[in-house]
């Protein structure tokens, strides 16, 4: 561990309502720690158990209390993220982001394969042939469905850069990727430090989509992604500007970053408790050499009622048990 709760200077809780509902979810909570290195974000989704949370925890305490590896690079090129929208709205989205890479949003329940086609199809318009295109159908297809649309889509995108977690198990996405010939991207597949290698051994991916937090911190994720072997591109938890600066840090000390990252997602919050949020300017984000410091106007306009502040603390006490 690399530094004691009791040590640290300052603990805040925040709420900062989604623009969008995610993962159910309409308001993204966490604490913000402050040590000598700087502040940390703790921010486990609510559904996770004090166990599953542990690496989160991790995260925080290593970027407030020892800092993070040297960086390699000092920007990351993000992807734009386009959800299933209606075909036009998804040019406008793609043409608009400042982006050359767009992961598009597929499989959404209630929606035709037509207008899946058709909104790839538009992104393609929308990036020009340079630009690269991936589609995520967030495990939502069984084998023969993914293999099916997979091809379609392929086509219709004019080459598709990878497509992300088609199926949800690891032996699903194997005999996925042994029968089309565009890359496979293991994503919920991969929430747990073991997860990586599980995916490489199955032959179940061709890249890793990674996470700082739920891996354990910067430190850790890099020693993930080496033993795995893939090629990793870094994704957001949808943390604000504070725990977004880790996964930043992440992406910056990876040795290769053949793709861009899913870490242009500071617009999805309302709001944020750093005074220049991280939001991507000409497609890239600057990697950080310490996480940034809170505004405390902002940290103060995101406190959330005291029961919730003091169930987050209850939460921290409890996981730092574990840790
Ligand atoms: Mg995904």
């Amino acid at each position: 561990m690399d530094i004691d709760l009791a040590e640290l200077d300052a603990v805040r809780v925040y709420a900062l309502p989604m623009r969008n509902r995610f993962r159910g979810i309409t308001v993204r909570r966490g604490v913000l720690l402050s040590g000598p290195s700087g502040w940390g974000e703790f921010c486990p989704f609510e559904d996770y158990d004090d166990a599953q949370s542990v690496p989160w925890l991790r995260t925080a305490l290593e970027a407030c209390g020892r800092g993070w590896p040297e960086p390699v690079r000092d920007r990351i090129p993000v992807n734009c993220t386009v959800p299933a929208v209606p075909a036009d709205k998804a040019h406008r989205i793609a043409a608009g982001s400042g982006c050359t890479t767009a992961k598009v949003k597929v499989a959404e329940t209630g929606q035709s394969p037509g207008e899946d086609l058709e909104r790839v199809a538009a992104v393609r318009d929308a990036l020009g042939t340079s630009g690269a295109i991936r589609i995520d159908a967030n495990a939502a297809w069984d084998v023969d469905t993914a293999v099916a649309r997979i091809i379609e889509l392929d086509r219709a995108a004019g080459g598709l850069e990878y497509a992300e977690q088609p199926c949800p198990s690891v032996e699903e996405l194997a005999e996925v990727r042994r029968r089309v010939d565009v890359r496979i991207a293991a994503d919920e597949s991969i929430r747990r430090a073991e997860d990586p290698l599980r995916v490489a051994v199955a032959g179940a991916a061709d890249v890793a989509i990674i996470k700082a937090a739920p891996l354990g911190g910067v430190r850790r994720a890099l020693e993930v992604a080496e033993a795995c072997g893939l090629p990793c591109v870094v994704s957001s938890a949808v943390e604000s500007s504070v725990g977004l600066s880790a996964q930043l840090a992440l992406a910056g000390a990876l040795p290769e970053l053949p793709f861009a990252c899913g870490l242009g997602t500071i617009a999805l919050l309302e709001g944020d408790v750093v005074a220049e949020p991280l939001l991507p300017v000409d497609g890239h984000l600057p990697v950080p050499s310490k996480p940034p410091e809170p505004d405390p106007a902002k940290v103060t306009a995101a406190t959330p009622p005291a029961d919730v502040q003091r169930r987050w603390i209850d939460r921290l006490i409890r996981v730092n048990e574990l840790v």
